[in-house]
């Protein structure tokens, strides 16, 4: 007789308002359907997991990540199904491959790769989202590791085919809205549905609101790569962390902003409104000195992934290691820390049943070791590491 029931047994599990001790999480299709507490007899048709001694917390939702074992999701035909593969062992259950500033062929291809992806889901594998496009769009005062080759201004896209930034697949925008025919770029990208992000921007803070009002919701990585924020001149920082309407992205390594600031700025906008990322580029996963790609350039491993000429190009983080970074070193809750890894970006994408345990949502968990460390991966209840019977 098939399983169709999983009893996820004995581990603490972080739910939306506290860490219940002990309970189990009952999974049946891709749904939870109970949290109970204490053991009883399982039909045949029932198997037991035991997580004793462990953590369960709602799968991380990466809203900004290039790659991941030395995969980028640029790559090719399969990189964004093996990037969405990989993840899953860092406790990802969903993400948007991210592209940099490319070729419109690359583009076009990474977008089919995108749709392959979300066509034909693998069990266990992260889910693919609609894709980050951290675009052409952006200031080339501000493109940090984006090549200036490939960047364009609005004007300049108009006399090409556009068909690639309003496809279907795309989901965010990141764009620099100072910049020549921004704004209108940007009112475009609005009513095709797309997600508009501010970043990669020298941005005003008079801009930087004009762009809110316009529709822009989300701030790619605050703080890098933009217009900081001064007392007399706030910039896009300030006009981020002053806007209730913006969610912002915040790469919480523990390199790329400081520990001391990741608390500011998630005072400032609450655990509601900041989503943390890994940035993550095809570095991630592996040891230090290893060489990587990003966008067909290389990068070497450290404590944070660099261009050949000392450029910093993004993280080596993964979301497992953001989630402890939070715990360890901004002061943040278990509870606080899963809002921010994964409540918040799924609701801010509009994930429904995504990021939080509770029945009736989809069976995307992590169970965690005491240090944080991930055990094993849920997506729909389905796990693609072998399961203890
Ligand atoms: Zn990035």
């Amino acid at each position: 007789m098939s399983v169709t029931r999983t009893f996820l047994s004995g581990a603490d599990v972080v739910l939306p308002d506290r860490v219940a001790l002990g309970l189990t999480v009952v999974m049946e299709g891709d749904r939870i359907v109970d949290l109970t507490s204490g053991p009883r007899e399982l039909s045949n048709s029932e198997r037991r997991v035991d997580a004793t001694g462990q953590l369960v917390v709602p799968g991380f939702v990466d809203v900004h990540v290039h790659g991941v074992m030395g995969i980028d999701v640029l790559d090719g035909a399969d990189a964004v199904s093996a990037v969405a593969r990989e993840l899953s062992r860092f406790g990802v259950t969903a993400f948007c491959p991210t592209s940099i500033a490319c070729s419109p062929d690359t583009l076009s291809a990474f977008l089919d790769s995108v749709a392959a992806a979300r066509s034909a889901p693998e069990p266990g594998a992260a889910r693919v989202l609609r894709a980050h496009l951290e675009s052409n769009f952006i200031n080339p005062e501000y493109n940090g590791a984006q090549p200036a080759e490939w960047l364009w201004t609005y004007e300049d896209a108009t006399k090409r085919p556009l068909r690639s930034f309003f496809s279907p697949d795309v989901g965010i925008l990141t764009m620099a809205p100072e910049m020549p025919g921004g704004m209108d770029l940007l009112r475009a990208a609005v009513q095709a549905g797309i997600r508009v992000s501010l970043g990669h921007s020298g941005a005003t803070f008079d801009q930087a609101r004009e762009a809110i009002d316009a529709g822009a919701r989300h701030a790619t990585h605050l703080f890098n790569r933009m217009s900081p924020m001064d007392h007399r001149d706030p910039g896009l920082v300030g006009a981020v962390l002053s806007s209730d309407e913006v969610a912002a992205e915040l790469i919480c390594d523990g390199h790329h902003v400081h520990p001391a600031v990741m608390r500011v700025a998630i005072a400032a906008k609450g655990h509601s409104r900041v989503m943390a990322i890994t940035d993550g580029t095809s570095g991630s996963g592996l040891p230090r000195g290893t060489c990587a790609r990003l966008g067909g350039r290389n990068i070497t491993v450290g404590d944070v992934a660099r261009l050949d000429d000392g450029t910093l190009a993004g993280s080596v983080a993964t979301m497992d290691r953001v989630f402890a970074t939070l715990v360890a070193q901004a002061g943040q809750s278990l509870v606080e820390a899963a809002l921010l890894c994964s409540t918040t970006p799924a609701r801010e994408l509009g994930l429904i049943g995504q990021g939080v345990i509770a029945p009736g949502r989809l069976a995307d968990l992590a169970i965690l070791t005491p240090d944080l460390r991930v055990v094993q991966t849920w997506v729909g209840g389905r796990t693609s590491h072998p399961v203890r019977p």
